[in-house]
């Protein structure tokens, strides 16, 4: 597995444009996170300030609490970000080669459909692969449980960086809600300015803020959808590529939302809300707990190749015929990336 850090430097893979321009939707997104803490840290904070000693000096703690809050959604973002762009989100490993061999484990055909406790071979990586993983066309390696690729973070987005991508997301969104909700007031009094031809609103820092504070309309509300979509599915433990599946209902899914959620963010604990890989996972990307999965034998305790064996051969695949009388509505969304 080559290293994911630093990849769009170097990676040109054959199949997707976007990913050959990785490193400019990267720059792009970069240069937009930076550009909006600059404005807000230097163009409008110190301004907020200077009105409040004029004005109300009580209440100049307003600065501190404004910068405390957005830096603390900006930094947790950049971070979300950059470990979503350099994480790699996961591949088949020698344990899972070996372990297919050594057990003789039968090698389906892949079908766009749920196939539980299925290994499947991969035509491009000449590979066996475990259930939920997916090959990415974009950057031409097959991903453990493939969610999409994203060209904004020039990554796909799979097993071991899902966590980062949905925290993006969120500390994005909500970076910007705290911006736009804060300026928005500063920038309609510097466009009254303008049409009143106050000499306040002349300089090209309060023209930047206004434009800032616009542009953060279409990224609020793309962030936004984003936020829904994303946590949507992984309330239900179901990924973009499985939303389309029809030939059972979810197999993955674990009852309530919590413990679907966990299967991406592992064990509920302060880690949760961190940039930082799961302190407890509930699964290493390779097999996953089933509804009909038994509460004894407990899994929690089972070594890894205990754990295969349990699930790919003495549980071993799901009968879909039991399941087709409960086929699923779920999932109208289309394959996309965000
Ligand atoms: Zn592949």
């Amino acid at each position: 597995m080559r290293k994911f850090c630093g990849k769009v430097f170097f990676a040109m893979p054959s199949a997707f444009v976007p990913h050959r321009i990785g490193f400019l939707m990267v720059f792009s997104c970069q240069f937009w996170y930076w550009l909006g803490w600059s404005v807000y840290n230097f163009i409008y904070l110190p301004e907020f300030q200077r009105l409040l000693r004029d004005n109300w000096p009580s209440a100049e703690w307003l600065v501190n609490l404004e910068m405390f809050v957005f830096n603390f959604f900006w930094l947790l973002a950049i971070f979300s970000f950059i470990r979503t762009h350099c994480s790699s989100p996961g591949g088949g490993t020698d344990s899972w080669r070996s372990f297919v061999r050594k057990q003789k484990l039968e090698i389906y055909e892949p079908r766009f459909a749920w196939q539980p406790a299925q290994a499947t071979w991969c035509s491009k990586c000449r590979d066996v692969r475990p259930e939920r993983t997916h090959h990415c066309s974009s950057t031409n390696e097959c991903v453990l449980r493939f969610d999409h690729y994203c060209p904004w973070t020039a990554n796909s987005i799979g097993h071991h960086n899902h966590k980062f991508f949905l925290l993006v997301a969120i500390y994005t969104f909500l970076a910007n809600i705290v911006a736009f909700a804060t300026m928005l007031p500063m920038a309609v009094a510097i466009v009254a300015g303008w049409i009143n031809n106050d000499p306040f609103s002349n300089s090209w820092q309060k023209a930047l803020l206004v434009v800032v504070v616009c542009l953060q309309v279409p990224q609020t509300m793309t962030f936004s959808d984003m936020c829904r979509d994303h946590v949507a599915k992984a309330y239900r433990n179901i990924t973009s590529v499985e939303v389309n599946y029809k030939n059972m209902s979810n197999p993955y899914d674990r009852g309530s939302n919590r413990a679907n959620l966990e299967e991406i963010l592992g064990k509920f604990g302060l880690d949760w809300f961190f940039p930082i890989m799961p302190r407890h996972p509930v699964s290493d990307g390779i097999s996953f707990a089933r509804r009909c999965e038994p509460c004894e034998p407990s899994t929690a305790s089972m070594k890894p190749d205990a754990l295969l064996y349990y699930r790919y051969c003495e549980l071993g695949p799901m009968e879909e015929s039991l399941e087709l009388s409960v086929v699923s509505s779920e999932g109208e969304s289309e394959m996309t990336d965000d």
